[in-house]
Formats: C-alpha cells, sequence, structure tokens
C-alpha cells in the first residue's frame, strides 16, 4: 500500500481554485482528458471523455426539441461571401471572425467561400425556395454542426474557434408567433441548463450592444462560474423581418397577400461543456451532474488477494444488475492499482457516486457508497441497492443545484453608483444588480470603469434600480452586469 501522501500529492497536481481558477480549469480538463490543444489557434480536440459529455447534453436537448415540435436537418459547411453582403448588420458584426476559402482544386475561387460562422444566410437562401404560402409555416428545424469565428480570446470549450452547437432557425407567419417560439426555446434552454446540468441560470434580454448581429432582439441565459464570472450560455434571438427581406423570404398570407416571414434563430454550444465545469468543480477536480455524467457511478472492489475472486464476482452481479436498472455504471477492478488512487481518480473525473464492496460488506449483505459532494459513507442493503443508488444520484444532482444557486445567491449584488460598484468589486466577485438610463456611452463608462458588461435585462430582477449606475439618472432598465467569459 501507498502511503497517504503519494495519494494527495496526486490530487495536489491540480492548481487549488483560490489560487488561480484559470490555471485550476486548464489542469483539469487536461488531467481529465477531456480536451487537448490542436495545432491550428484556438481549436481543440474533444477527448472521448469530454465528448460522452456532450453526446448526453445532445441526447436530452434533442429529445426536448423533437417534443417541441422540431425536426433536424443539415446546411453546407461553406457559404458564398456574398450571402454575407445581404444584411448590413450581419456581416458587420461577423465579418472580423470570418474564416475563408480562397482557393480550391489548385485554383482561386471566383468567390470566396466563408467557412460558416453561423448558419442565418444559408437557411434564408434555402427558406426563400421552400415557403411561398402560409401553409408551408411554420418552418421548424435545427442543426447539429460545427462552425468557425477566429475568436481573438480562446479559452477551451467555452470560447474556441472551431465549436459544435447545435442552432435553430425557424420561419413563422407574424411577429407573434415567432415571439412566442423564440421565448418557448429560451424557457426550453433555462429548463435544460437548470434541470440537466445542475445550473442556475439568470433569463433576460441582451441590451442593443450585446445583441446578435442582425437580430431585433436577443434573449440569454447567464450563468455565474465558481470564481464570479459570467457565461452566456444560450442565446434566443427573434430576426423580425430583417433576413426575410435580404434573402426574400415571402409567402402568400391567408388574404392572398404577399407577406414577409418573421424568422427566429437560438444556440448552444460545447460551451455548455465548460460551463458546467466551472460552476460545479472543486479542488479535487471535476464534479459532474449525475444526468450528464458519462459515468454515473464506479464500482470498486476492495480486498485483499486471496479473496478476490469471490469480491468480483459479487461485484460483477451487482455490476449487472445495476446496468440492468438503466444506470451508466463502470467497474475498476485492476488488481495492479490501490483503492485509494482509484478513490482519487474518479473523484477527479467528477464521477458522481462511488460504490465500494469487500469481504466484509458481502457477508454482510452490504456495501457502500459514497457521493462526489462528500459526507459520510453509506452503508446500504445490496438485495436494495439499485434503489439507493438512484436515490442518491438523485440527492446528488438536488444537491449540486441548491450549492450552485447558494453560491450565486452569495455573490449577487446590488449597487447604485459607480464609485459603489467599483469598490464591491475590489473585494467581491459576482453579479452585479444596478440601473441604466438605456445608453450605450453609460454602459461603455461601467466597461471602462470596472471591467464588467451588461450580461442581461433579467425578466425577474428581484429589486428594479430607479438611477442609471454611470450617469444617475432615471433608470429604463435593472441589469446584471459582470466579468464573462
Ligand atoms: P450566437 O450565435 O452568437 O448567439 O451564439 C450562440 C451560442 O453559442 C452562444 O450563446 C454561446 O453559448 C455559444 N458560442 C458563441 N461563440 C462561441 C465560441 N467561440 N465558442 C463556443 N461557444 C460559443
Amino acid at each position: 500500500m501507498a502511503s497517504d501522501k503519494q495519494d494527495k500529492q496526486f490530487v495536489t497536481e491540480i492548481t487549488p481554485q483560490s489560487e488561480d481558477f484559470s490555471r485550476w480549469y486548464i489542469d483539469v480538463i487536461k488531467k481529465a482528458e477531456l480536451m487537448d490543444y490542436a495545432p491550428v489557434r484556438g481549436c481543440i480536440v474533444f477527448r472521448p471523455e469530454g465528448y460522452a459529455i456532450w453526446e448526453n447534453i445532445q441526447q436530452e436537448m434533442d429529445r426536448r426539441f423533437k417534443e417541441t415540435g422540431h425536426r433536424n436537418a443539415y446546411f453546407p459547411m461553406l457559404i458564398p461571401e456574398s450571402f454575407f453582403q445581404k444584411e448590413k448588420e450581419h456581416i458587420e458584426g461577423f465579418n472580423p471572425e470570418l474564416p475563408f476559402v480562397t482557393e480550391a482544386g489548385g485554383d482561386i475561387l471566383e468567390e470566396r467561400l466563408a467557412v460558416r460562422p453561423t448558419s442565418e444566410t444559408m437557411f434564408g437562401h434555402m427558406y426563400s425556395k421552400w415557403i411561398k404560402s402560409y401553409r408551408d409555416l411554420p418552418v421548424l428545424i435545427n442543426q447539429w454542426a460545427n462552425v468557425m469565428r477566429w475568436e481573438k480570446r480562446t479559452m477551451p470549450f467555452l470560447r474556441t474557434s472551431e465549436f459544435l452547437w447545435q442552432e435553430g432557425h425557424t420561419a413563422h407567419e407574424d411577429e407573434k408567433d415567432a415571439r412566442e417560439e423564440t421565448m418557448r426555446m429560451l424557457e426550453l434552454y433555462r429548463d435544460f441548463v437548470e434541470d440537466f446540468l445542475a445550473m442556475p441560470v439568470i433569463m433576460g434580454q441582451k441590451t442593443p450592444s450585446e445583441k446578435f448581429a442582425g437580430a431585433v432582439d436577443t434573449y440569454s441565459i447567464e450563468a455565474m462560474m465558481k470564481d464570479g464570472k459570467a457565461v452566456q450560455a444560450g442565446t434566443s434571438h427573434y430576426m423580425g423581418t430583417n433576413f426575410a427581406k435580404a434573402f426574400e423570404i415571402q409567402y402568400l398570407n391567408r388574404d392572398n397577400e404577399l407577406e414577409f416571414t418573421h424568422t427566429t434563430s437560438w444556440g448552444t454550444s460545447t460551451r455548455l461543456i465548460g460551463s458546467m465545469i466551472m460552476a460545479h468543480g472543486d479542488d479535487r477536480g471535476l464534479v459532474i451532474p449525475p444526468k450528464v455524467a458519462p459515468t454515473q457511478v464506479i464500482l470498486i472492489p476492495i480486498g485483499p488477494p486471496k479473496m478476490r475472486d469471490m469480491v468480483i464476482e459479487r461485484a460483477d452481479a451487482l455490476y449487472a444488475e445495476l446496468k440492468a436498472a438503466g444506470i451508466r455504471v463502470s467497474m475498476d477492478d485492476r488488481a495492479d492499482v490501490r483503492p485509494g488512487w482509484k478513490f482519487n481518480e474518479y473523484e477527479m473525473r467528477g464521477v458522481p457516486v462511488r460504490i465500494e464492496i469487500g469481504p466484509r460488506d458481502i457477508e454482510n449483505g452490504v456495501c457502500l457508497l459514497a457521493s462526489r459532494l462528500g459526507g459520510d459513507k453509506l452503508t446500504v442493503q445490496l438485495d436494495n441497492v439499485v434503489n439507493d443508488v438512484k436515490q442518491l444520484l438523485d440527492d446528488v444532482q438536488k444537491g449540486m443545484y441548491e450549492r450552485a444557486l447558494e453560491f450565486r445567491a452569495s455573490h449577487f449584488h446590488s449597487v447604485d453608483n459607480l464609485d459603489e460598484m467599483r469598490a464591491q468589486m475590489e473585494e467581491k466577485r459576482g453579479f452585479f444588480l444596478a440601473g441604466w438610463c438605456g445608453s450605450e456611452a453609460c454602459e461603455d463608462t461601467v466597461r471602462a470603469e470596472t471591467g464588467a458588461t451588461s450580461r442581461n435585462i433579467p425578466f425577474d430582477p428581484q429589486e428594479h434600480k430607479t438611477t442609471c449606475v454611470a450617469c444617475g439618472e432615471a433608470a429604463k432598465h435593472t441589469v446584471v452586469f459582470a466579468k464573462a467569459y
């Protein structure tokens, strides 16, 4: 057996969060083998451990999209440059981030082809062909794809040059229908992120300076990371008729008159993986919510070599029973690795529940359950183990959400003016609720003076501010400001 010292050394390879949060994040995702850096700037490889998390996110989201009437399709990755010129704000917003294919098959292309940063233009082009009458509406399509934005600042998962995402693009008869869709999908995102990823989010509207290039209104969900910074976890946009006019998506309405459709788009990406890690992880490593964890339970047989066969036989049966009950269980029965090392390893990998089983437990008809959230180990009867494991997974899921909610509540501050905001930000991390007059100049002042940006105008701010934090004039909105990834 190795000493405790060695066990501790293993864990301390991860930089503590309090020392350097970004370093902690990189240490954890690399050590847990979620990703690696790719040879091209800002791009990462999603290794199997990381991709498995994405697959679980995809599967559950996809189920929810289909439940709300959407269908999947796949549109091409290369988009003619001229498509981007059709919507003025869209091209202005995306131009700096667009990579182009200029040469292929040894020839310079007549028209440059953009590698899609988002697909409003391509969907717009195709919708103008497909939509002729009100009978064709609504069109509710989602696509799972990779996109590319030449980002200046990158951070694995949270902001990469190439990332994986889903983008929904819908077309509707009128504003009311399109706005309902915009809100339906924002609410779907909220529910998914809170229920599945155990991250509480703030739903609200983006200020005009932060909205999507080409949108009439942008809405977002914003989550708090453990260093108090914000992550925009998903966005839903009402485009009005902007893209319909640019791409001539017109239809004959019920009175036989030609009208433009109203469109929406909404997206979430592999950023969700990074935010889930930063919202829940601790100094021992990842803490993955059971609903999204590729491995929910790690089963570790324990005991002296002479009892090994007997223990493994019982552990095998237990493994089969848990698997048959639909629990994502793995067993680590390697004889040449110490149990203490395994405990640390799976804690670092964020596995929510560990089961230990040894000769004496088997004799007593029990096994031990340990939660990734800590606390005492539970001794449970082997003949009721499936129920107890399910219960513990449920408790961990709920416990993680509660813990994140408490963290957010204790890092949520309310400020009235810039001096107060600056002073508070020197001492405290987190979100700052403040009044805003509605001018972009005041948003810029807040950013320049504090480094915080407007996250969104929450639908439910808890408290309504009456004066602008920057200029002191009457506030039009109550806004959440925060430093953000
Ligand atoms: P947008 O199309 O800009 O509204 O982006 C949709 C969603 O994709 C955002 O809410 C983010 O969660 C995510 N996202 C945007 N840019 C990136 C990026 N560079 N890397 C990863 N995710 C991103």
